[in-house]
């Protein structure tokens, strides 16, 4: 999983007395009769890149719209740095939003349009012209202070919506799928830029996206929205490693999941027996499920063991362990992708990397490929 590594440590939700500079509490949203936001509650702390990751229509704009003012909540508060903005209009906020069109004006140049919220704010002629070299200084446009946004490149229109944004130091910046009109390249280096600049003027972003690997690279925490609630919030390590359900394990990043039902549990250990899997597969972490709990076992394409021998070290109980047929090979740049149908009819993924040298034979479709897993390797979801 790719994962920007930020230099700051920075886990204040670990922190029980650290106090919550965003405060969303119990906040819903109605049209009509539709819940777009049902009772949702999130704390994020200062200097955060907090992600709002979900399908679209689950309501994460919505939600984004409620913390700039745009949309009134139908109940619950917003607390930003302890005051509550819950109502405030949308100018009066120390919230600044930036917008995937990036809404520049066209007749302007760059200096000006990063300037034009600080003359609306009357400040004096110097320190708007200090304020506006300083910021495209740190955005690496001053050489194009000139240039009317026509002139610029996708990634430089979007380095000065971010100027503007920031020149005006808002408490907090709201990121409507910011990367979302780039392509693919100049998007990966925009991340690396966006989350520089974030980190080192320590403002704290909220971004809406649906692109997992966006929310992943970028974000110190990651909240996982489904139908207008969050399923689970957690550093993206932690949402990739450990998804507390199936919808969110689905969501993020690629994953094989075995339906089964709980046939032992132990302090240290889960059995489920799996039809899909045509195994029993063993999990060694500790798990709260209960005996006889219908359960699915979610494991990684890159944790599953691929080879044309069959294993010696199998044993007689077959655990985390099956057979099947290589149905298609995808070539991704830097992984092969297997798609192995077992004898149960279940498809499953094995993702192995390119640096990894198959010391046998290399597989072809249709090869009858045998698949092992470690113990640590699933994941038991019930939700
Ligand atoms: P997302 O940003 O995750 O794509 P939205 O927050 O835009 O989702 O929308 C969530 C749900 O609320 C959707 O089903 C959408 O149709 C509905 N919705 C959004 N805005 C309005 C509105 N102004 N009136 C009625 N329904 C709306």
């Amino acid at each position: 999983m790719a994962k920007i590594d930020r230099r700051t440590v920075l886990e204040p939700w670990q922190d029980p007395q650290a106090i919550p500079y965003v405060e969303i509490k119990d906040l819903s949203k109605s049209y009509g009769g539709y819940v777009a936001v049902s009772s949702q509650s999130i704390e994020i702390y200062k200097g955060e890149l907090f992600s709002l990751l979900g399908p679209s229509g689950c309501g994460k704009s919505t939600l984004l719209r409620m913390l700039a003012g745009f949309e009134d909540p139908s109940e619950g508060h917003i607390y930003i740095d302890g005051v509550n903005i819950t109502h405030m209009p949308p100018y009066e906020r120390p919230v600044n939003m930036m917008f995937q069109s990036y809404a520049l004006f066209p007749h302007m140049s760059v200096e000006q349009n990063v300037a034009f919220g600080l003359k609306q704010e009357g400040l004096p002629k110097d320190e708007i012209r200090d304020k506006v070299s300083s910021m495209l200084h740190r955005v690496r446009l001053n050489k194009h202070a000139s240039r009317k946004p026509h002139q610029l490149s996708g990634g430089q229109k979007q380095r000065v919506a971010l100027a503007r944004c920031l020149v005006k130091k808002p408490k907090l910046v709201l990121l409507d799928e910011p990367l979302g009109a780039l392509d693919r390249k100049l998007r990966e280096q925009t991340q690396f830029e966006l989350v520089n600049i974030q980190e080192d003027l320590g403002v704290t972003f909220i971004m809406v996206t649906h692109d997992q690997e966006e929310a992943m690279t970028m974000s110190t925490r990651i909240g996982v929205m489904e139908e207008g609630r969050i399923r689970q919030i957690g550093p993206p390590t932690e949402i990739y490693e450990y998804p507390n359900s199936r919808y969110v394990a689905d969501f993020v990043g690629d994953m094989n999941m075995f339906e089964g039902i709980v046939s032992e549990v132990d302090s240290g250990y889960v059995l489920v027996q799996s039809e899909e899997s045509g195994c029993d597969i063993y999990i060694s972490h500790v798990s709260d499920v209960p005996l006889g709990a219908s359960v699915a076992v979610a494991i990684r394409p890159e944790k599953i063991l691929l080879e044309t021998q069959e294993p010696k070290k199998v044993g007689q109980k077959k655990r985390n362990y099956a057979k099947g047929v290589v149905e298609e090979i995808a070539y991704l740049g830097d992984v092969y992708v297997y798609h192995v149908l077992l004898e149960s009819g279940k498809k499953v993924r094995v993702s192995l990397s390119n640096q990894v040298r198959l010391s046998e034979r290399p597989v072809n479709w249709e090869d009858v490929v045998y698949l092992s897993w470690h113990s640590d390797s699933g994941i038991v979801l019930t939700g």
